[in-house]
């Protein structure tokens, strides 16, 4: 049965999924598949898969993060408000 599961930190979107997926594919919270995909750097040569994953998703996320960033520091000197 596919379900809410959680909201995606970086693209808001809502990832629905099967609960009972379970494995490499599966999505993991905060950040959904999509965003994991786009702003990962590429991960380390060796390691467990999952350990593999986790640091891509770590570098998504500061990769998204260093992007907000940007943005708002271009908006607060340049931005007309
Ligand atoms: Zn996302």
């Amino acid at each position: 049965m596919r379900e809410h599961l959680f909201d995606c930190v970086i693209c808001n979107r809502e990832v629905v999924d099967y609960t009972s997926r379970n494995g490499r594919d599966r999505h993991i919270e905060p950040i959904c598949r999509g965003c994991e995909r786009y702003y990962s750097d590429k991960g380390p040569d060796a390691g467990a898969f999952m350990d593999r994953r986790m640091a891509c998703r770590l570098s998504a996320i500061a990769n998204a993060l260093q992007g907000t960033a940007g943005s708002m520091d271009w908006e607060r000197r340049y931005g007309c408000s």
